[in-house]
């Protein structure tokens, strides 16, 4: 009994071993909190911490190997125009991927990365803050190629 009472006045006075996320204290409205960039991680992740993917569109030279390795099928690819050729680029959706980090090590270009933030939570998996790339296909995504009509038989 003596025992527990000590261990409870010790815990007054010792350094919380838990950290208080994603605030220090607990905002008033946790919506707008959520909304401020950038949060704060509450720990530092490990090195080579798989955290949310990077993507950068001018390494990227269309190749679709990502794509084909992808076993979540988190990768979608669309049709854009470069150096007046036409080629491809990728959009990685977060809420499906599995974080194998098999995209990462297949593409020849580095163009795919994984960084340490781990704080992805949203109320929508289309969001974009959940989908890779998505701001430069808006501005680079052209129509698709049309393809030959199929001759009738
Ligand atoms: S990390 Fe894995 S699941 Fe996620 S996009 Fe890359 S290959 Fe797909
Ligand atoms: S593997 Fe790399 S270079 Fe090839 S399409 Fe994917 S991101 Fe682009």
């Amino acid at each position: 009994m003596l025992a527990s009472v000590y261990k409870i006045i010790e815990q007054f006075f010792t350094e919380k071993s838990t950290n208080l996320f994603p605030a220090k204290r607990k905002p008033a409205s946790v919506s707008e909190f959520l909304a401020r960039k950038p949060l704060i991680a509450p720990v530092p992740t490990p090195p080579d911490y798989r955290g949310r993917l990077a993507f950068d569109y001018q390494a990227c030279i269309g190749c679709a190997m990502c794509e084909k390795v992808c076993p979540a099928r988190a990768i979608e690819m669309y049709p854009v125009i470069e150096k007046e050729k036409r080629t491809k680029r990728i959009v990685i959706y977060l809420a499906r991927c599995t974080f194998c980090s098999e995209c990462v090590k297949v593409c020849p270009r580095d163009a795919i990365t994984m960084s340490g933030d781990f704080m992805m939570a949203d109320y929508d998996r289309n969001s974009p803050s959940l989908v890779v790339g998505l701001e430069e296909r808006r501005k680079n995504e052209v129509a698709p190629e049309e393809k030959p009509d199929t001759p009738q038989e």
